[in-house]
Parts: C-alpha cells; sequence; structure tokens
C-alpha cells in the first residue's frame, strides 16, 4: 500500500507528485497517453509565468523531468476503474493490474468536444483532426480550416499559418471568445482568413477532406470551402467518469465538486485538481491546484495515521 495514487499526468497531476514526492510521500502515477496531458497539444504557450514563450510539448518535457528526478513510480497504464475498499483506494488497470493507495488525487483533465456534423467522424484521421500541434504538420503548404473562436482555435490558428498556405477561422460569432493578444496576432496574419457568423453544415471528401461546408447564420447562404484540412477547436468536457464511478459527486456540468480551500471532494481521501474541477483552465490554475490537493492529501494521511 503506498501513500499516494495520482490519476491523469497533467500540469496538475504532475506538480501534485512533485509536492508529495518532496514531502517524503509514496506515489504512484498513472498516465496512458503522454506525460503533460493537454499541455501537448498547445502550440505556444505565452501566458505560463517564468516563460515569454515555450511549447506546450516543452513545457510537458520540463515538468515530466522534474517528476521521473524524484521518487515517483509513473505507470503508463489505462485506468479503467477506481474504488474505495475498506478505506483504502484501488485503481484498476486496462491489462488487469491492481495498485492500492491510502489517498487519491484525480487529475483527469478534459476531453475535446465534438461537433457531430455531417462527415465528421466519418473523416476523422482523414483530414478531421483536434489537434493542430499533433497533427498540423501533416498538412503543411496545403488549405486548412479551424472551427471555433477560443484561445485553441486561434492558437492553432496561428501555428497553422506557420505552415500551411492558407488558414480559414470559422466562427459562429463575430467576436471571438479568446483573449485580446491572440486575437489582435490573428487579425495580422495576411494567411489567416476569418469566416465570422458560419456554422459548419457538412464536412465533405471522397478518400480524405476536400471541402468544408459552411452556413452563414445570418443570411443563411452556404458556402464550400475548398481545404484539406479541418481541425475542430469547440471547447472541452470534463473527464470525470473514474471520478464518478468511485461515487465522487460532479456539478451539473459533469466537473468535480471540490472545495476550492483544499480540493477535497465528497469522498474523503480522494482530491481532485485542474480541468477535471472546472477550474479556469490554465496551466497555472492546473498546477496551483496540483500543489494544493498534494498537501490536502498528506495532511489527511497524517491524520489518519
Ligand atoms: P472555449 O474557450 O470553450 O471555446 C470554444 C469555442 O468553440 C467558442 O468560440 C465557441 O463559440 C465555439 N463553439 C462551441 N460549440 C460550437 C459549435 N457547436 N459550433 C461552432 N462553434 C462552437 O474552448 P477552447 O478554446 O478549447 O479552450 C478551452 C479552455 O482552455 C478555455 O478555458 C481556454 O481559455 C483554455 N485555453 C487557454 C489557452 C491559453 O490561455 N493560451 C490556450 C488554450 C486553451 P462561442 O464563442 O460562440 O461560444
Amino acid at each position: 500500500m503506498i501513500d499516494l495514487l495520482i490519476i491523469g499526468g497533467g500540469p496538475a497531476g504532475l506538480t501534485a507528485a512533485i509536492y508529495a514526492a518532496r514531502r517524503g510521500s509514496s506515489v504512484k502515477l498513472f498516465e496512458s497517453v503522454q506525460l503533460g496531458g493537454y499541455m501537448n497539444a498547445t502550440t505556444v504557450i505565452e501566458n505560463y509565468p517564468g516563460f515569454d514563450k515555450i511549447t506546450g510539448q516543452d513545457l510537458s518535457k520540463k515538468m515530466a523531468s522534474q517528476v521521473k528526478a524524484l521518487k515517483v513510480e509513473v505507470i503508463e497504464k489505462e485506468v479503467m476503474k477506481l474504488a474505495k475498499e475498506s478505506g483504502a483506494f484501488k485503481v484498476e488497470c486496462a491489462d488487469g493490474s491492481t495498485h492500492e493507495g491510502s489517498a487519491i488525487i484525480i487529475g483527469t483533465g478534459a476531453e475535446h468536444r465534438t461537433l457531430g456534423t455531417k462527415g465528421e467522424k466519418e473523416f476523422t484521421g482523414k483530414g478531421v483532426s483536434y489537434c493542430a500541434t499533433c497533427d498540423g504538420p501533416l498538412f503543411s503548404g496545403k488549405t486548412t480550416a479551424i472551427i471555433g473562436g477560443g484561445n485553441t482555435a486561434l492558437t492553432a490558428a496561428l501555428f497553422l499559418a506557420d505552415i500551411c498556405s492558407r488558414v480559414y477561422l470559422v466562427h459562429r460569432r463575430n467576436e471571438f471568445r479568446a483573449e485580446a493578444a491572440l486575437v489582435e496576432q490573428v487579425k495580422a496574419n495576411e494567411k489567416i482568413e476569418i469566416v465570422f457568423n458560419s456554422v459548419p453544415i457538412e464536412i465533405k471528401g471522397d478518400k480524405f477532406v476536400n471541402a468544408l461546408s459552411v452556413a452563414n447564420v445570418e443570411s443563411k447562404e452556404k458556402k464550400d470551402i475548398q481545404v484539406e484540412g479541418i481541425f475542430i477547436n469547440v471547447g472541452v468536457k470534463p473527464a470525470s467518469e473514474l471520478a464518478l464511478g468511485l461515487g465522487i459527486e460532479l456539478d451539473e456540468k459533469g466537473n468535480v465538486k471540490v472545495n476550492l480551500h483544499d480540493c477535497s471532494t465528497s469522498v474523503p481521501g480522494a482530491y481532485a485538481a485542474g480541468d477535471v474541477t472546472g477550474a479556469f483552465k490554465q496551466i497555472v490554475t492546473a498546477t496551483a491546484q496540483g500543489a494544493l490537493s498534494a498537501t490536502s492529501a498528506i495532511n489527511y494521511l497524517k491524520k489518519k495515521n
């Protein structure tokens, strides 16, 4: 039985691991995809203190190597189920292995939302992607479109403008949700063509995508934009199924409900941090909650023992 189980290796989970290991706790951290989590999908980060500009992958690597230098056991397996039995938390992995700990931190983050547009499912992986950093280089010199008006969509547009011949940024309103600094850069970029007041109605293609059909929300006019790649960045939803399975209370949006003073959840000994809590979705918030949750979990263990 170890002290602390951390589910998720994004900025929240990695920071929790650093704080707990430095306090002398035994820690197992579970991440089946890539340490750094959703950060890896962010092209350039310009608002994490200490770095004027750093790629999401570089920041992920820095945090991961800090964790690996400590006595943290990183388990690269998919977690299928969480349970609490006789006061101990139990993690069941996809390969059938189980792990037990005295406290747990849920840092499972958020998942991208899909649009449900005709052709989206069919062409996913054949021109449709949800991650410009991961798949953008496949469209070097080609024409692409991004759907969305938030920070993710605008960051992706700037990244793709560097490698694609033309980038259409399709947004359903005539005003972006993204922060002003990004909007300014996007508007100044000649390779980006903004298509406001427009919603996607169909993704067309043969074997691969060749067009995005959009409709103007005011005039109802429809048009096809010839593109080879389509990046869908229409927001995220909390990845809270594992927490729910453990009996943790969620809010009406599916976020894990936490006490903001100590990141505790409705289950004693279970804490949550980062995007899964519905917090302000920033790396700095996730790291802050990671530190807080680890400290609270250690205090819980001290009281328990
Ligand atoms: P977001 O901020 O929720 O923006 C989603 C965008 O998609 C919005 O512009 C929304 O339009 C649009 N949208 C939603 N559903 C749609 C639909 N069915 N059809 C067409 N458009 C649709 O999501 P995000 O950009 O993925 O960001 C997620 C979170 O991570 C945010 O809190 C964001 O601030 C944070 N983040 C921050 C940074 C950074 O600080 N550099 C970078 C990446 C992400 P409306 O605007 O009309 O609602």
